[in-house]
């Protein structure tokens, strides 16, 4: 595979713009026409230049492969990567906006137990500009200019755990809120994690005002471990003092994922015990009741049982909310890629 160039800051591509000679509107040129999704060989530039980046640089590095429609107009996406690999996002809509689900690896090597995404392990990391070339590629599929743009809000829910690619996260995080690109702000993006201790700390220290969101799915470690076992390197403890120090390094209050599981962890025992550890929490709680995969053998809870565990968190005085699956029939609801938006604005 060669080099990505969307995997540049417009800095970065100055001066490899420069450094071949050329004047600086080049970099201009060049910068708008890749964050508005066009390949290198579309972009208005010398032939000279083009023909020296094509040696080089990937022309597409992302494109659309396949898009299935939902019913309720949820769009799920294949991704096709310049070295053959696939990932998967989709696209909701809301009232106030568009919200793309983003993959930030080729599968996942995290093993939870009810999720799609890691059944084969993790393939390889996504480049920052592979990340970013999702959504290119999806504003401009659907009309979107950088603008007027198609895709306004980011979660990154899709296959992969961002903290285990950490630094192309950050890197695509700086570039899809940087001004003269496709400019999304940061409060309109969320990041979800499997909670990497280590990674969260390091993240408060950032200065990239997002959503974060930690996959809790269990209230003790014990019962954690049965289905992350990411839970065997750092116990909930840990996690919940990583959120603190989030809080207190950013002012921004965190959310927790809590996928309900029949018989595993939505008992009314569990919603006290879930209202006990997160009381008085600068937090807000997004249960979904779990999308059953097929090759998993978990179950998925009531719709009674889990507004009645809604109500539970609901008495204790926690912010809760219970999210809606959209573009089930398409698949767009198996785990990681099921539609949901994290902030209370729906
Ligand atoms: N690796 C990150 C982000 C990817 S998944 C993380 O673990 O947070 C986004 C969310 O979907 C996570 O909360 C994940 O635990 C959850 N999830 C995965 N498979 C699911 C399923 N089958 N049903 C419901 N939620 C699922």
């Amino acid at each position: 595979m060669k080099k990505i160039l969307q995997d540049l800051n417009f800095e970065e591509l100055s001066s490899l713009v420069l450094a071949r000679g050329e004047k600086s509107f080049r970099a201009r040129q060049l910068f708008e026409g890749l964050m508005q999704g066009k390949a290198i060989s579309e972009i208005p530039i010398s032939a000279a230049l083009k023909g020296s980046l094509l040696e080089e640089y990937e022309d597409v590095p992302v494109k659309i492969l396949e898009t299935y429609v939902s019913k309720d107009g949820t769009k799920k996406f294949l991704f096709l990567l310049a070295d053959g690999n696939i990932v998967e996002g989709v696209l909701m809509s809301y009232k106030y906006g568009n919200t793309q689900c983003i993959s930030t690896q080729v599968g996942c090597r995290m093993g939870c137990k009810f999720c799609a995404s890691t059944l084969n392990g993790r393939i390889r990391d996504l480049t920052a500009g592979e990340i970013l070339g999702q959504i290119l590629c999806v504003n401009r599929a659907e009309g979107g200019t950088l603008k007027e743009r198609k895709v306004t809000n980011v979660v990154l829910m899709g296959s992969g755990e961002p903290f285990d690619n950490y630094d192309n996260v950050v890197k695509f995080l700086r570039l899809v809120t940087a001004e003269g690109g496709i400019h999304i702000s940061a409060r309109n993006i969320s990041l979800s994690t499997c909670g990497l201790v280590p990674e969260m700390k390091r993240f408060a220290l950032e200065n990239i005002p997002l959503n974060l969101t930690v996959s809790l799915h269990a209230v003790t470690d014990e019962e954690r471990k049965r289905t992350m076992p990411i839970a065997n390197r750092y116990k909930i403890a840990e996690i919940l003092d990583a959120c603190s120090f989030y809080f207190e390094q950013t002012g921004r209050r965190y959310i927790f994922e809590y996928s309900l599981i029949a018989g595993e962890n939505c008992d009314d025992q569990h919603a006290l015990a879930l209202s006990a550890l997160l009381k008085g929490r600068p937090c807000h709680v997004n249960l979904i009741r779990l999308n059953e995969v097929k090759e998993r053998e978990l179950k998925t809870t009531t719709e009674k049982d889990a507004y009645r565990f809604l109500g539970i968190l609901e008495k204790q005085g926690i912010s809760a909310t219970l999210r809606r699956s959209m573009g089930s029939d398409i698949g767009g609801a198996c785990g990681q890629l099921r539609a949901r938006y994290l902030s209370e604005g729906e």
